[in-house]
């Protein structure tokens, strides 16, 4: 956003940012074997590539690098305020202005993005007794890298997309691993490999190349997100997740407790070659039996079984669909974003809510992608957002507003496109369904006619409103 700025000329605008650094979730996620399960060369700003991956899939370090270069090179750095985190936001309707208090006090907009990205609250289970475990207990997002793990008996919680990329690094390091499973993830064979010195010197010399490869793997991921808009039962993908299961654990009764029992692509798709491997090694166990309590140093399971440890890990997740930042966003007549949300966000195209003015969310409600790389979606909304700027500037008007019924309609049509898409219909709970059950989190299917549809912004949806007198 800062860049599409400044290069639209608009140099008068601050980003706040409540840690010391920036990067977002890559500066958080350092556990080990923290890596992108997207292609570097998608999962970049199309308007800055970079030559010098070391991996097809960038692992965290390199991201966060990237990301810091970036700035570094737009020249941001000025812009950023380190240290702000945002309390609240009002919308101040006689100014016509956003409030914003902050912990180094507080500031005024004209206008206020909300990038605060849906994966940044950790999800902390409330596991009974887990507060009094005497020993080093933390979430995957915050890992306490001054915990030596050598040695050690280790607990790890979830097996999502984060604990299947931490296990196969500890695993050779600790004595015991117990590994917590509440529900088995589909896995594919990941196809991660180094970029030569050739391909880096090529995409080097010859930038269109790279642009080449960036444009070849959008349209294989498009089209890999087909079967997910229509599942059926032994689709494609789900073969070769059965296949690569079968090819990797020979044990069939280990095998039947690591198979899904819903469509794949109903949770996010896992991509690891050395997963399963890492789980049949001789201190592994995997447990699937729920976690009923942790009793002084021991995590106790439903069946009554205790297993001692040393170390907790938790990687179980985010608080995605709950947004804690909208607790603090107020628009119009007071009328908080969380509340009007009521656990069910919702938004004009992910990026604008009726009385919320001068607003907008990037990767804001059903624009995540469970195929591809979101900043394609960050993109197209960076376009938007630009195209409603300017349309306010030549309007001479203070305040722009998406109108209650193009919110509605927009998220009716996006509501029955997922009906019986995988992500809805695919027979398991994931972090795409709100507390209500409605998915507002997934964007539903290929994101090109989402591109498309922001790439001109729709002054016919949007009030303009004067300054008050
Ligand atoms: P996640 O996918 O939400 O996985 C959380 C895991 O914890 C699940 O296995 C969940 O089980 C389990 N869990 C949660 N609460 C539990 C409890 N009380 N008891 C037992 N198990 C519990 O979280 P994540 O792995 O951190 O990934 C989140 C998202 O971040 C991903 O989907 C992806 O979008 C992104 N991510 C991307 C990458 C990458 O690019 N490589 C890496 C990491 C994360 P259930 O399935 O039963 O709920």
């Amino acid at each position: 956003m800062a860049i599409r700025l400044k290069q639209a000329g608009i140099q008068d605008f601050v980003i706040f940012e409540r840690a010391s650094d920036l990067g977002g979730t890559w500066r958080d996620n350092t556990y080990p074997g923290c890596q992108c399960d997207v292609e570097s060369n998608l999962y970049s700003y199309s308007f800055s590539p970079s030559p010098t991956w070391s991996r097809t899939y960038a692992p965290q370090a390199e991201i966060w690098d990237y990301l810091r270069a970036c700035a570094e090179k737009f020249e941001l750095g000025k812009h950023i305020r380190y240290e702000h985190e945002v309390q609240s936001a009002t919308w101040d309707d006689a100014a016509a202005r956003w409030r914003i208090e902050t912990s180094k006090g507080p500031f005024s907009a004209g206008v206020l993005v909300a990038a605060v990205g849906p994966l940044s609250e950790p999800s902390l289970p409330a596991i009974p007794g887990l507060d009094e475990f005497p020993g080093p207990h933390f979430h995957s997002a915050n890992w306490d890298h001054g915990v030596d793990l050598t040695g050690k008996r280790v607990a790890v919680v979830g097996t999502g997309a984060s604990a299947i990329q931490l296990i196969p690094r500890i695993q050779p390091q600790v004595t015991q691993l117990h590994l917590f499973q509440r529900t088995p993830p589909w896995v594919l064979p990941h196809r991660d490999r180094p970029v030569r010195g050739l391909a880096r010197a090529l995409y080097r010399a010859v930038p269109g190349w790279q642009r080449l490869v960036r444009s070849s793997v959008y349209w294989s991921r498009e089209l890999f997100v087909i079967p997910f808009m229509k599942p059926s039962p032994n689709s494609v993908p789900e073969r070769l997740a059965r296949g690569h299961l079968e090819k990797q654990v020979a044990d069939p009764e280990l095998r039947a407790r690591l198979t899904p029992r819903y469509a794949i692509g109903c949770k996010r798709i896992l991509i690891s070659n050395d997963y399963y491997p890492a789980i049949q090694k001789p201190n592994v166990e995997l447990v699937t039996d729920d976690i009923r309590e942790v009793r002084g140093r021991s995590i106790v399971t439903e069946d009554g079984v205790e297993r001692e440890v040393d170390v907790i890990i938790l990687a179980t997740g985010f608080r995605i669909t709950e947004m804690p930042f909208a607790r603090r966003v107020t628009g119009r007549e007071g009328r908080g974003l969380a509340n009007e949300w009521a656990g069910s966000p919702s938004a004009y195209r992910g990026t604008a809510v009726a009385g919320f003015p001068n607003f907008f969310l990037l990767l804001g409600p059903n624009t995540g992608l469970g195929h591809t790389s979101v900043l394609v979606m960050v993109e197209a909304q960076l376009r938007y957002v630009m195209g409603c700027l300017a349309h306010l500037e030549r309007s001479g008007m203070a305040a722009i507003e998406v109108r209650r019924e193009a919110q509605d309609a927009f998220n009716a049509g996006v509501q029955s496109r997922l009906r019986d898409t995988v992500w809805n219909a695919g027979g398991c709970r994931s972090w795409y369904l709100d507390p209500t059950g409605k998915n507002t989190t997934i964007w539903p299917g290929m994101t090109w006619p989402y591109v498309r549809q922001l790439r001109r912004f729709d002054p016919p949806a949007y009030d303009l409103s004067r300054r008050p007198a």
